[in-house]
């Protein structure tokens, strides 16, 4: 599958690699948005959140457990950060991979553009 996300996930394109565990994948964003910008991966391909399910949602819940982790090793747990998934053309998705972007050590905007 030609899934730019997949193949990072597979080390077949190099990423500046954050996490990982069986399950899922963090990297830092190649156009951060944020002085931190880490997506956080299914290595599962699952195109977005509309495909999440009662078969993958196991994957999610294991995502939003590590995601506490990884704020605090990112130096953000206390000042504040935002978790977002965009979801096909008016969300912003340019990725069909499911992925989590987690920003902050600025503050960050809302609403959103
Ligand atoms: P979205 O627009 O929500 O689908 O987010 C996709 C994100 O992936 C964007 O923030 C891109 O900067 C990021 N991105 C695309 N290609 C790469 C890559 N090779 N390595 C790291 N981040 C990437």
């Amino acid at each position: 599958m030609d899934c730019i996300f997949c193949k990072i996930a597979k080390k077949e394109i190099p990423s500046g690699k954050v996490y990982e565990d069986d399950l899922i994948y963090a990297f830092n964003d190649i156009n951060p948005q944020a002085p931190v910008h880490v997506l956080i991966i299914p290595k599962m391909h699952i195109i977005s959140a509309n495909e999440i399910n009662d078969s993958n949602k196991d994957i999610i819940a294991h995502i939003f457990k590590v995601i506490p982790q990884l704020a605090k090793e990112l130096g953000v747990a206390e000042s504040g950060y935002r978790v977002v998934t965009n979801c096909g053309e008016d969300g912003g998705q340019s990725v069909s991979h499911l992925h989590f972007h987690l920003l902050g050590k600025r503050n960050l905007s809302w609403p959103p553009g």
